[in-house]
């Protein structure tokens, strides 16, 4: 497994940053232009995020500009719906594409222009070979290709061709265009590839107006040619096709001549970064929906309670490569801790309650004491929260009898309440079958605030919240290593009645339980969002 090295203190310039400086310093571009272009075939996932963090950070960095533009040329998986959420989560990352919102579907008109050029230059040709016929002709990595018996036909046959396929006059798959480009040439990308295919499906945005769809390849080039992109960034799996994007911004009379940059795909140990798998976890119901909290994707995240800025800082810190590699995912859990450390406020909870009543305490008075809302931030204000006769504390802060190392409360054991006094447990209550429903303990009132004026210690600080003050609350746990376990829900956790009030998506720190963000669902339910520590480091693994 590969960790990449903690963030240098500055920025070291990776190989696209240091091609865009001497571009710029060498004088071959006046300003930078890139492009983050997404299928609309699914959400966006923790791997865009690398992408779009590189192409947007580059054009920000260097005074330029980045478009997101929709590379909408399949119209069967597409969806409006994929494309209002890869919106809302570039955005969400921190990113402004301004006014340079574009679809290779603006471009249609202009692509199909072009492939009649190619036609006509005699550098394309329409195929009526079936999909098989043409995987058989195309040979492999090691034998040549077969020339197709239909490569020579005339000009005007093709453009005849071409013409009737546009009008609809043929079912899909009849024929498709291809480049005539060389059919014996080492890189399979290069023996005559796909142009065109007719396809009878309504398109987001052009709706029934056309029922042939230009390929990625042909698209894509003069998509980034038509709107002045200097460097084209993309994946590694893309390097082999680099060779045809030249042949067609050679080939063609494109207004730019733009360059493709690959660099290696983002994979986190563990995770699913595959829009077809995440696509089957929706689909199949394993997921409650694509912003379910397990998923890897933008939304998944963001609901989950992770902050953008962790991701951005996340993408910066692993760098740009060459090389496929895999990150730990407690690299990535680190950037969340760190933000969220930081950034997130403090606040009591009571997960699994047991009820502590302080018989010393007068009945129907509250105290109002002073909690810090953040002590990692040395200006960090502060709130009251409400002391009373009655409280609920984590039922596993207790133990009957307590096993050696235990210091948390237990029969005439004294701990502190965070913020408010020490107490001492007296007596224990059972039901019938002999549990333990609830706590009698006294206070001590010269404690107030949580020291002792005499100077006695006490071992456990232990969280709590009023009963007559807090909120009932949903509280739900994932394990985040596994994405198909299920949550464990946990319906009677109890709140400081601040957390009512917080809005959907903003994360706290649970005090003493980790991070945890409120739902979008109806109701208090908040999703936990990371522990406070990594425990498979704390447990040596
Ligand atoms: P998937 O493999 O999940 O289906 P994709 O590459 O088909 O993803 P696109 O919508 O085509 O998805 O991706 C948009 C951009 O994001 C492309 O430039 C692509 O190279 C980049 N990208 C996709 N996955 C990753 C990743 N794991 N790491 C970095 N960049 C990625
Ligand atoms: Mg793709």
């Amino acid at each position: 497994m590969n960790t990449p090295p903690e963030a240098p203190a500055e920025k070291a310039a990776d190989f696209v940053r240091e091609i865009v400086r001497q571009d710029l310093a060498e004088g071959r571009i006046k300003e930078v232009v890139t492009r983050f272009p997404p299928e609309p075939n699914g959400y966006l996932h923790i791997g865009h995020a690398k992408s779009i963090c590189l192409n947007f950070g580059i054009a920000q960095e260097f005074g330029g500009r980045c478009h997101l533009r929709f590379d909408d040329t399949n119209p069967s998986k597409e969806e409006q719906e994929y494309i209002d959420s890869i919106k809302a989560d570039v955005k969400w990352l921190g990113f402004d594409w301004g006014d340079h919102l574009h679809h290779a579907s603006d471009y249609f008109d202009q692509i199909y222009a072009w492939a009649e050029q190619l036609i006509t230059d005699g550098k394309a040709y329409v195929d009526d070979l079936s999909a098989e016929e043409m995987r058989e002709y195309r040979g492999t990595l090691t034998e040549p290709g077969k020339e197709s018996p239909f490569r020579n036909r005339s000009v005007e046959q093709n453009l005849d061709l071409f013409r009737k396929m546009r009008a609809g006059e043929f079912a899909d798959g009849h024929c498709v265009l291809r480049a005539k480009i060389d059919m014996a040439a080492g890189n399979i990308n290069l023996r005559d590839p796909a142009l065109y295919r007719i396809q009878h499906a309504p398109h987001p945005r052009t709706g029934t107006r056309w029922c042939i769809y230009p390929t990625y390849d042909f698209a894509h080039g003069q998509s980034d040619a038509i709107e002045g992109i200097t460097h084209s960034v993309c994946t590694l799996e893309f390097e082999d096709h680099r060779p045809l994007y030249d042949w067609f911004i050679a080939n063609l009379p494109v207004p730019s001549k733009p360059h493709q940059y690959e660099f290696a795909r983002l994979n986190i140990e563990g995770l699913v970064l595959s829009k077809r798998k995440l696509i089957e976890l929706v689909t199949s119901k394993v997921m409650t929906g694509w912003d379910d909290p397990r998923m890897p994707t933008i939304s998944g995240l963001r609901r989950r309670g992770i902050p953008a800025a962790a991701i951005r800082a996340f993408c910066e810190a692993i760098g740009v490569s060459k090389a496929n590699s895999e990150v730990e995912m407690s690299y990535f859990d680190h950037f969340v801790r760190e933000h969220l450390n930081t950034h997130a406020m403090r606040r009591m909870a009571v997960l699994r309650p047991i009820k502590v009543v302080i018989e010393n305490y007068p009945e129907g008075q509250v105290d109002e004491l002073d909690a810090v809302n953040n002590p990692a931030d040395p200006n960090s204000s502060s709130r009251k929260v409400q002391f009373g006769r009655e409280l609920y504390i984590e039922a596993e802060d207790f133990m009957e009898v307590p096993v050696k190392g235990f210091f948390r409360l237990s029969p005439g054991k004294e701990v502190r309440l965070r913020f408010a006094y020490f107490v001492t447990c007296k007596d224990v209550v059972k039901d019938a079958a002999g549990n333990v429903t609830e706590l009698i303990c006294t206070y001590d009132p010269a404690t107030r605030g949580g020291d002792s004026p005499d100077g006695r210690k006490v071992k456990g600080t232990l969280h709590w919240v009023s009963a007559a003050h807090a909120k009932q609350a949903e509280v739900r746990l994932y394990d985040y290593t596994n994405i198909e376990a299920k949550p464990e829900v946990l319906t009677n956790a109890w709140l400081e009645p601040a957390l009512a009030d917080l809005p959907a998506g903003e994360s706290v720190q649970f005090e003493r339980l980790g991070y945890f963000s409120r739902d979008k669902d109806a109701g208090l339910v908040f999703n936990q969002t990371i522990g406070l520590r990594d425990t498979a480091k704390a447990k040596g693994k």
